[in-house]
């Protein structure tokens, strides 16, 4: 054995003695107990020793890895197989880490892989629109950033050289959302293999084939370019109680939860890093010096990027008294449907909102406006993307985050009046908003009082994400803990390597 395959016989022997918990091995164990803890440690031995001598080491020795799923049946399995994949990976040259994240790039850009997961993720979860998913995915796969997100600092001086560099926090747990499976699995992986960290998914359940199809697509490939195996893995069956498992496993370095508030509170409880990223509600704004014709199409386009599914999309529109008309006029242009009769308003109430109406009804989650429209009785055609209803600002539609292309129209006196209540209804989750006007001055202060980690100005919201607009592309964008728009560098620790009274040139 060389070094570097004892590392791993060794870890993987650690890996499973300091998962145990306190009362797993009771401090007055009995002579038979610590006879079975004895023979345990020869098994493992021997397996961890097996593991090494069937060729596993990619990066160390040149050799391919087993092409496997990715998928474990226990999520103990799955974390086992990452935590020695992290050992293995470890040895791996920069060179190598860039080889697999391009390889995972170049996996989703095929457009027959592109076709097929966004096809699987629509008819899988019942939400979204296809052609919206695969510039989501195209997206993820093609802007979240590699390597040169990891710019390594350095100061020299008399006292010799610092380095500060990125490095891995090691295994992290990454919790996913059926709002966007893929994408998330995409711009995950690249961005947390990147800064040299092996990744255990816990999908949303109801994403459960087309997350672990992601998760397998990514494992050959990696296999095929000789990666260490299980980089990135899963379990068979996802569920609420595997995603506890993973919170709770000690072998997890750091927890990723992207999704509503329970989940970004379960983690941010964990006593671990944990990076949240959460709900939320976000408003666009409209005053009188807007371009109104543009304001209403980049609404309407953005609310209806994939049925509203994204955190980021424009979940209700405050605007000044002076031009509303003719907005809504424009937005009905541009594919709009007002609903204007009350009994129809309270029919589709009824209809989206959960029985208490503190939410949207999941049935209705990532539905177009057609379908939401058919069940009230109202056909219209495919130009029509988005259900329009003028509501006062308490309306549970403008409150709620609903996830579906609903959107209310509240009217205000002024600016200011719109800045106060968008900072309201958005309710302190720091995520997104929007604004269309050409009045600086005005801009500035709903940025300053909004604190959202993401504001277009005069653009649809998916601007933000870096779908036309400048930007780096994630999908986990991290407002409660701070970590913004989450790249490589969101994944890694912050090192200092200091030679000292040596290698300062100057
Ligand atoms: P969700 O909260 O229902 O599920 C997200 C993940 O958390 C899933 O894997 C789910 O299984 C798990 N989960 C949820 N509650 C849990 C609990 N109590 N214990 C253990 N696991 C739990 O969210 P969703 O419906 O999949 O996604 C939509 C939500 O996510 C929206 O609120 C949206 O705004 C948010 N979201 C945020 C971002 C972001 O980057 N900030 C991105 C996508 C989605």
């Amino acid at each position: 054995m060389n070094d570097i395959e004892i590392a791993q016989a060794v870890s993987t022997i650690l890996s499973k003695f300091t998962k145990a918990t306190p009362d797993a091995v009771p401090a007055a164990a009995p002579a038979t107990s610590e006879t079975a803890r004895v023979e345990g440690l020869d098994e493992i031995v021997a397996k961890a020793l097996a593991q090494q001598s069937s060729g596993r080491a990619a990066c160390a020795t040149s050799q391919v890895a087993n092409a496997g799923t990715g998928a474990f049946e226990t999520m103990d399995e799955a974390i086992s197989a990452a935590v020695l994949a992290q050992v293995q990976y470890r040895h791996c040259s920069m060179q190598d880490r860039a080889s697999f994240i391009n390889g995972i790039r170049d996996v989703f850009l095929q457009e027959d892989v592109l076709s097929a997961i966004s096809r699987m993720a629509v008819e899988e979860t019942g939400m979204g629109n296809y052609e919206d998913k695969l510039i989501k995915n195209r997206v993820a796969a093609l802007k979240t950033p590699g390597l040169e997100d990891l710019a390594t600092s350095a100061v020299t001086g008399d006292g010799g050289l610092t380095l500060i560099e990125y490095s891995a926090f090691g295994v992290i747990g990454s919790i996913t959302p059926t709002t966007n499976p893929t994408e998330t699995i995409i711009n995950n992986s690249i961005g947390m293999l990147a800064a040299g960290n092996t990744v255990v998914f816990s999908p949303h359940p109801r994403s459960r084939k087309v997350s672990l199809y992601a998760v397998e697509l990514i494992n050959n490939r990696l296999a095929q370019l000789g990666a260490p195996a299980n980089m990135v893995v899963t379990v068979t069956k996802p569920s609420i109680d595997n995603t506890n498992a993973l919170i709770n496993d000690p072998r997890i370095n750091m927890l990723v939860a992207t999704g509503g508030p329970a989940i970004v509170k379960t983690v941010m409880s964990s006593g671990k890093k944990a990076i949240g990223a959460g709900a939320g509600n976000p408003p666009a704004v409209v005053d009188e010096t807007a371009d109104i014709e543009k304001a209403a199409r980049d609404i309407i386009k953005g609310c209806s990027f994939d049925n509203n599914l994204p955190c980021v999309a424009e979940k209700e529109v405050i605007v000044v008294n002076q031009v509303a008309d003719y907005l809504i006029h424009c937005m009905k242009k541009s594919g709009a449907y007002l609903l204007c009769d009350k009994k129809l308003i309270q029919q589709l109430q009824s209809l989206v909102l959960n029985e208490k109406g503190t939410g949207p009804n999941t049935a209705f989650v990532g539905k177009d406006a057609r379908y939401i429209l058919q069940q009230l009785g109202i056909t219209v055609g495919d130009d029509i993307k988005v259900i329009l209803i003028e509501t006062e600002k308490t309306h549970p539609f403008v409150v709620h985050e609903l996830m579906m292309p609903v959107l209310p129209v509240v009217r205000v006196d002024n600016v200011d009046e719109a800045i106060e209540l968008a900072v309201k209804v958005e309710h302190g989750n720091r995520h997104t908003a929007i604004m269309h006007s050409t009045n600086v001055e005005k801009l500035t202060k709903m940025a300053r009082l909004i604190q959202t980690t993401i504001f277009v100005k005069n653009g649809p919201s998916y601007a933000g994400l870096g779908v036309g607009g400048e930007g780096h592309a994630t999908f986990t964008i991290a407002g409660p803990t701070g970590e913004g728009l989450t790249s490589a560098r969101a994944f890694a620790r912050h090192r200092r390597c200091v030679m000292v009274e040596a290698l300062n040139i100057r």
